[in-house]
């Protein structure tokens, strides 16, 4: 059988894929990146023009010291790049003092010195008008806070990991991986690779090739796709929403749920004017049956709230996109190597908030395929916190 022979296949190049494809190229090794598209798509989790990029972390304060790594590498992406990859317009977070989103990021604020500030619903307004704070709630303000292009982003990592040296391969199915003694044969179609280590980076489609794959123990992760959408209007004050004057934003509907937005960004892809999402539960669904038409219902599941939030960015939905959320069962990113086998690097579960940390993540899944372990504190992302065998 005729193969082409590399130390490292990174397989998926969504984000988390790209972004390691960029740091083992970056290092000097014979990597091939693989995906199923050919070229950037909409069928998984890292497009939509827009993602909140943030540091005072409310999920754990131990993703802090990845957002601060990562917020220097998206600062150097963005200067090396011709496009728009990182706008820092600073972030509010509105909600009751005592509701998790502000409570949480004050102490992940408090413990790791970051700065911050809480403003009362008068001081709010004033700074940004067209925010509309309710009287018994507070705006919590990250000046560090910002905005990433995912479509530009992970056009960057490819053509700096592609300039070291590294090779893509778009368009390609991955159907079956095998596990020799000499290393790991991956079939695309009538094609065949082999890789010293692979990289498993396949957003919604991780969990099937997990189960596909002959080894034992199996692997018992739950690693839930669901449905998500992403809207934008033709707010009614645009003047007063544009990047150098509004940051981005996010309501607490409740504890489990947050609407949020970005303010009117130029040059970047997909549509103009506000958008606008809800990051909460979706439908569980088929990554590859997922419903793409999009209803009333949905237009007005988006737009709720958005009149008495921030009315002068209310206005019809002139686009709506679904994108997929793979979510692990308590929510963090899973970041490890199999158990049964070290050659294989798991990178799932990003739970609707990886893209942040992708260059974090990049780092730090070279360093584990590479080296077995990482300098970047990632150990709170292992399988250890599981049961995994069955
Ligand atoms: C609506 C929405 C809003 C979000 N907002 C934020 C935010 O504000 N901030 C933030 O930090 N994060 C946010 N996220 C989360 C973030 O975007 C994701 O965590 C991140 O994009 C996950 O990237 P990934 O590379 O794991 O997955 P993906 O981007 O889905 O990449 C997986 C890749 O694997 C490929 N693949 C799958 N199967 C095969 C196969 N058989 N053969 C070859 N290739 C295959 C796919 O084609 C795909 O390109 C949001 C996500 C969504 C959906």
């Amino acid at each position: 059988m005729d193969v082409d022979r590399y130390e490292v296949a990174v397989l998926g190049l969504g984000g988390v894929g790209a972004a390691a494809f960029q740091s083992l190229a970056c290092r000097g090794v014979n990597v091939v990146g693989i995906d199923r598209f050919d070229s950037i798509h909409e069928h998984g989790s890292s497009h939509g023009q827009s993602r909140i990029f943030r540091i005072a972390y409310f999920e754990h304060p131990d993703y802090v010291p990845l957002a601060v790594f990562s917020q220097e590498r998206w600062q150097g992406l963005e200067e090396r790049s011709s496009k728009r990859i990182f706008i820092e317009t600073g972030g509010v977070w509105v909600g009751p003092e005592s509701g998790c989103h502000v409570r949480e990021s004050r102490l992940a604020a408090d413990h790791h010195g970051l700065d911050y500030e809480l403003l009362d619903p008068d001081e709010s307004m004033r700074r940004w008008p067209a925010l509309r704070v309710p009287r018994q709630q507070i705006c919590f303000h990250e000046p560090d806070a910002g905005i990433i292009c995912p479509e530009h982003a992970i056009e960057a990592f490819l053509a700096e990991g592609c300039a070291e040296g590294g090779r893509i391969m778009r368009g390609n199915s991955i159907e079956r991986i095998e596990l020799e003694e000499d290393g790991v044969v991956v079939q695309l179609g009538n094609q065949w690779i082999r890789a010293r280590r692979i990289v498993m980076a396949l957003g919604s489609w991780t969990k099937a090739h997990l189960d596909a794959l002959d080894l034992r123990p199996r692997l018992n992760i739950d690693l839930e796709p669901q449905r998500q959408l992403l809207g934008w209007t033709r707010p009614r004050q645009p003047e007063l929403l544009g990047e150098e004057r509004f940051p981005v934003w996010l309501f607490a509907d409740n504890e489990d749920s947050i609407q949020y937005g970005f303010p009117i960004c130029h040059d970047l892809p997909g549509p103009g004017g506000v958008k606008v999402a809800r990051h909460c539960p979706g439908e569980v669904c088929d990554p590859d049956a997922i419903r793409r038409t999009v209803d009333e219902t949905d237009e007005r599941f988006v737009l709720e709230g958005l009149q008495e939030r921030i009315p002068a960015a209310f206005g019809p939905l002139h686009s709506l996109k679904t994108c997929l959320y793979t979510m692990s069962t308590d929510g963090h990113f899973i970041l490890d190597h199999h158990p049964a086998d070290d050659r294989i690097v798991i990178a799932g579960g990003f739970s609707g908030h990886g893209f942040k940390f992708c260059p974090a993540l990049g780092e730090a899944l070279a360093d584990l395929v590479l080296e077995g372990g990482s300098g970047l504190p990632v150990d709170f992302l292992g399988l250890g916190r599981f049961n995994t065998e069955r």
